[in-house]
């Protein structure tokens, strides 16, 4: 009894919590359309006689400004390090930068810790804190436009201050270098979530690509998900692979997300979930979140990719020969001829795919669990229209030309995930105290 008494209690502070952080974006929101599309009221308050391209293209922008939009994975502080980027300077080039951000209404942006997986035992530490302290560097100088955010109510407060909130998610758990120390360090650094594996399988669980190591979590695997849940740090099944999917979800008590993933049923690449991943994913109440990724979103747009990847293959690898002393650069180097060649040799991807993986994602997990996941700077080739973060409120515009309400864009557009932060972090810091 006692027991029931407190889950209900947890349950109810957190929907506390999630509704004030909902709700506090704009005061003058008007009340969301319940069954009818926004697509035939804007039709019926406009006239039939108004060309119908137009009127999604002003309701959107009201929607897109009045939502919290949020997005769960972007790999812009590796261009901070490597390409001495200023995310504070309006560029021409990468996806994401502040006045960028503003411009496309982007209000939350959890920002990737990713360390190259060929990094030296012992480097992959001290790589991770430094992309860590270069975001710091990056708030430090930009504190009235963007701020660290480490619960959902933090996020909610700084978007109601007119600032960017900044989550930091450490990308493949070899970055904790086999020590649960350093998930705590990370934590303490205020890394909020971790996805477990890169593409590769680390030293204790199985990615979605190569061979299967352990088939899912070995027994440091299984302990670094229950550290996770014990401290409240989100777990990231993105990049896993079904086993470790499998396994992760039989241990934690914590709903999970997939930080950057798509739908397999409609592009059969292994980063991507199945529907019975899906459904298991919203159960938990976790989220889907699509990343613009044109090889994951393309089902013949990944096929022809396969076979330039054979065939360019040589060439890759005598560039990785070639920086064999550098493999940063290395790295650097063979992503921008695989750009160069996918841009020459593959068929281009149109935003509506995007759309596509999240119809099926709403139609199989249901609208409380799919969210969006960009990559930004994290790919070369992308949809057509999505050149970088400003693009954004096209995806708004494109769901109310799918007949999505206004309450279901919100929850797509940021409030799902948001809610998911709050389930996992504001819970555990009410438990702390
Ligand atoms: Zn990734």
């Amino acid at each position: 009894m006692k027991k029931k008494l407190y889950s209900i209690s947890v349950l109810i502070i957190t929907l506390l919590l999630t509704h004030s952080v909902m709700s506090c974006k704009k005061t003058n929101r008007q009340t969301p359309e319940k069954s009818v599309s926004l697509k035939e009221t804007a039709l019926k308050t406009m006239g039939h006689d108004s060309p119908v391209k137009s009127i999604p293209e002003e309701v959107a922008k009201r929607i897109h400004s009045d939502a919290i939009v949020m997005d769960a994975h972007c790999d812009s502080i590796m261009k901070v390090v490597d390409d001495s980027v200023d995310l504070g300077v309006r560029s021409d080039r990468g996806h994401i930068d502040i006045p960028r951000m503003k411009e496309g209404g982007l209000d939350v942006q959890v920002f990737a810790v990713w360390v190259d997986t060929h990094t030296t035992e012992g480097e992959i530490k001290k790589r991770a804190l430094e992309m860590i302290d270069a975001l710091y560097d990056t708030l430090n100088k930009y504190p009235d436009e963007i701020e660290l955010a480490e619960t959902a109510a933090d996020a909610g407060k700084i978007v109601k201050n007119g600032k960017i909130a900044a989550f930091i998610g450490i990308e493949g758990g070899h970055a904790i270098e086999d020590d649960l120390e350093n998930l705590r360090l990370y934590y303490d650094k205020g890394a909020r979530y971790m996805t477990l594996t890169h593409w590769e399988a680390n030293n204790w669980a199985d990615g979605s690509g190569g061979e299967a190591k352990w088939h899912g979590l070995n027994e440091f695997g299984e302990k670094v998900v229950r550290e996770m849940d014990r401290i409240g740090m989100i777990i990231d099944v993105s990049h896993v692979s079904e086993e470790t999917f499998w396994d992760v979800l039989k241990i934690t008590k914590n709903p999970v997300i997939a930080s950057h993933s798509n739908t397999r049923a409609l592009c059969d690449h292994h980063r991507n979930l199945t529907d019975k991943q899906l459904k298991a994913l919203a159960e938990g109440g976790g989220a889907v979140c699509v990343n613009y990724v044109s090889g994951f979103l393309d089902e013949e747009y990944r096929k022809q990719a396969e076979a330039m990847y054979e065939k360019i293959k040589p060439e890759l690898d005598a560039i990785e020969k070639k920086y064999r002393d550098n493999p940063g650069e290395g790295r650097k180097q063979r992503w921008k001829y695989y750009g160069e060649k996918s841009k020459e040799m593959l068929p281009p991807v149109k935003l509506d795919r995007v759309i596509d993986h999240i119809d099926h994602a709403v139609k199989v997990a249901g609208i409380d669990h799919v969210c969006l996941g960009s990559d930004f700077d994290g790919f070369s080739i992308g949809p057509v229209e999505m050149t970088d973060v400003t693009k954004l409120p096209l995806i708004t515009q494109k769901l109310i030309e799918r007949g999505y309400s206004e309450k279901d864009i919100k929850k797509i557009l940021g409030e799902n995930l948001l809610r998911v932060f709050g389930a996992v972090l504001d819970k555990n810091q009410q438990e702390q105290k």
